[in-house]
């Protein structure tokens, strides 16, 4: 399926209206659906998987941001830690450490979002109140990481009653939490959103969308 660009194009008018970024979900796609949206402007990419992401980001132009969005195993961090923009589903103390190891090594200082859990569904990785709260307090030791904000997925759901309450939640978190300044602590990013339900999140606080198939249509994985 070809890149959706007049979607690409309502898209972006809208979130530059309403000040929300865009990350382009390319997971699972070729580069050069890539390269299409990057001609038109496009600098911000989401990937799930370390070495799609790595084999991509060896190609591609040097000027992109790349999101790290998907589930990321302790092990796999050192492979994106010379060149990632932003690592958004950070959902243990665990890991927050080991990416301030492998910054260290790589003489930077990454930016995080810690993931919280806001969907019914188990299978969603994500911290409670609780783990959030600690990870922030334990954090001030870490000086080559910089948590920008949260990051959370709703219940998959086309729902509003189910999954605005959700982000209502989610962005309580990042107003409470986002009181809290300090060296590596500084709140600026909410993301929530995807296709489906990327409109409901920024009426409810987002400022930083994740959206795939609506720009790449629907993804194949048994390729
Ligand atoms: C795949 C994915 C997206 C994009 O999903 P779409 O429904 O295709 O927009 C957003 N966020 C995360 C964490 C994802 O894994």
């Amino acid at each position: 399926m070809p890149v959706a660009i007049d979607k690409y194009q309502e898209i972006r008018t809208h979130l530059d209206a309403c000040k929300v970024s865009l990350i382009a979900v390319s997971k699972t796609k070729p580069k050069e659906d890539i390269q299409e949206l990057y001609a038109l402007g496009q600098r911000d990419f989401g990937e799930n998987y370390v070495q799609e992401l790595v084999e991509k980001e060896a190609v591609l132009a040097k000027d992109i941001q790349w999101h790290f969005i998907g589930h990321l195993q302790s092990n796999k961090v050192k492979y994106i830690a010379p060149f990632i923009y932003l690592i958004h589903g950070v959902d243990s103390f665990k890991l927050l450490v080991e990416i301030n190891k492998q910054a260290t090594k790589n003489n930077r200082v990454i930016s995080v979002l810690l993931q919280v859990h806001i969907a019914k569904e188990e299978t969603k990785f994500g911290m409670d109140a609780e783990e959030l709260n600690a990870a922030l307090e334990g954090a001030s030791s870490l000086s080559n990481i910089k948590i920008i904000g949260l990051m959370g997925m709703a219940s998959f759901s086309d729902d509003p009653l189910v999954v605005q309450p959700e982000f209502t939640y989610l962005n309580g978190l990042f107003q409470t939490h986002g009181k809290r300044k300090t060296d590596n602590i500084d709140f600026a990013v909410l993301s929530m959103g995807m296709s489906g339900d990327y409109q409901l999140a920024i009426e409810n606080g987002s400022n930083m969308v994740r959206i795939g198939s609506l720009l790449f249509g629907a993804r194949n994985y048994n390729k």
